[in-house]
């Protein structure tokens, strides 16, 4: 079994899910397809939600109004039967009638749930139909019968495991499967989902749970490049990861992947490959266990960091300090990223803020609180980056007009870590693109 994941832009329009449709038929394996929501349809549904949580019924009718438009274009140039368009015409009246309904019931948390599903819910249903009118014998899996998460949002492989296992024997004579990324079941067995860009998340766990042979990333450039593109000039397309340099990579802000999305393939050892659909012969990225070449690979940056210094002369020496402060991030479940600690205080960066008052409230009984808001970790990855002395002596030669607020050395060898203020991120990425690969 193969997995293939097509983004957003992958099936934004008719003729981008024509030739998602020529990749996938191409395959002599069995294979799982995992799609996105059409590209800017989960950002309209993040909207509706939002005028709803507002209590704005109009601004979210007239987002369901205008997503009506856009889709019966598209399924106008989709399929031309008669039978496949009336089909069509009934897909798009039961989901827009269930956003019309939702503009009726009182907002909750899990009903915008609901709503964030309908994108993927409607992707995959179109495919479905325009491989059906063209005679594309193909099976369409509800995720939401088999990717689950549990009470603290953790995916369960092996639950995911035994639901598509019984899902795929159910049709034993089908070589094509589709389904939708992003949308799950919770420990409620309510309507949830992997968060933003989740859908790589999907095909990595379902690469996981079937033990597939590969997971194809597909999306719209071609592989990981060195640094983002969308913010720096020059950047160059890399050829193969291992999945601890990937990993931290997507963790720290290379929007190509979810951030979570490569621990699954590396623990049920699954390579990844990413590719591209508008340039299907291009190398791309291949993401495996083997240990890549020593050196610098890429930089990423995560926006949105904030940083919380804890300053006690008197208890920072104290043994059971930390675990105290660690114990009051832990109780609101809030992940630290960056750590480091001097004599006399300790930082870390954390980007979920949301319980940030009351953790600076519970901190203030250990000692003075600063927090800097609006800051941005710059991640420097390679094979033994940080078991190499050069590379961090080119690190600081290229950044010695930037101010540093912290810096995370040694914590992984594939990783050195800075903290800048967001406003000098275009610049220190673009200084490091120089500094470290002369682009
Ligand atoms: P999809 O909709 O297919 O999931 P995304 O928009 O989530 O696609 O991810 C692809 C985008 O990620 C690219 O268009 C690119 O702008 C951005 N990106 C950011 N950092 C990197 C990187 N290091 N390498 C490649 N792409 C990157
Ligand atoms: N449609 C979802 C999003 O836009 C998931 C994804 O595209 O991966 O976030
Ligand atoms: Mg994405």
């Amino acid at each position: 079994m193969k997995v293939m994941k097509f983004g957003g832009t992958s099936v934004g329009k008719p003729q981008r899910m024509f030739e998602v449709a020529r990749l996938v038929t191409g395959s002599e394996e069995r294979t799982i397809v995992v799609l996105s929501a059409v590209s800017g349809t989960t950002n309209s549904l993040v909207h509706i939600g939002t005028f709803l949580s507002q209590g704005n019924r109009q601004g979210a009718k007239e987002i369901i109004d205008a997503l009506e438009n856009q889709y019966q274009e598209f399924l106008s140039l989709l399929v031309q039967s008669p039978k496949a368009l009336k089909k069509g015409k009934d897909i798009l009246e039961e989901h827009m009638e269930f956003l019309n309904i939702i503009l009726r019931i009182s907002y909750s948390e899990a009903l915008s749930k609901d709503i964030l599903a309908q994108g993927e819910l409607l992707s995959t249903k179109l495919f479905s139909l325009y491989l059906e009118e063209q005679g594309v014998q193909h099976a369409l899996l509800p995720a939401l019968d088999f990717m689950r998460i549990d009470a603290n949002d953790e995916p369960q492989v092996e639950v995911i495991r035994e639901h598509l296992e019984q899902l795929v024997e159910q049709h034993s004579s089908t070589n094509l499967f589709i389904t939708q990324g992003f949308i799950c079941r919770n420990a409620k067995g309510e309507v949830d989902n992997l968060k933003r860009g989740g859908s790589d998340y999907s095909a990595s766990l379902i690469g996981a749970a079937l033990n597939a042979s590969v997971c194809e990333i597909w999306t719209d450039i071609s592989g990981m490049h060195n640094n983002d593109p969308r913010v720096v000039e020059r950047t160059v397309q890399i050829e193969q990861l291992s999945f601890d340099e990937a990993a931290e990579l997507a963790y720290f802000g290379a929007k190509i992947l979810h951030p979570a999305s490569i621990w699954p393939a590396q623990q049920y050892n699954i390579p990844v490959k990413l590719l591209n659909t508008m340039e299907p012969e291009a190398k791309g990225t291949l993401i495996s266990a083997t240990a890549s070449s020593k050196g610098v690979k890429a930089i990423a940056a995560k926006d949105g960091i904030t940083a919380v210094k804890i300053k006690s002369s008197r208890m920072l020496l104290a043994y059971g300090f930390l675990r105290k402060v660690f114990e009051v991030f832990e109780k609101y479940r809030t992940p630290i990223d960056m750590i480091t600690t001097s004599e006399v205080a300790v930082s870390v960066t954390v980007d979920n803020a949301s319980a940030l008052e009351d953790i600076c409230r519970e901190l203030q009984d250990f000692g003075t609180v600063d927090i800097d808001k609006e800051q941005t970790i710059i991640c420097i990855v390679g094979n033994e980056v940080a078991g190499d002395n050069r590379t961090l002596q080119r690190i600081f030669e290229s950044l010695q007009n930037i101010e540093v607020r912290m810096v995370s050395y040694g914590g992984s060898v594939h990783n050195v870590s800075l903290l800048v203020g967001s406003d000098k991120k275009t610049q220190v990425l673009q200084q490091l693109n120089s500094g470290l690969f002369q682009l």
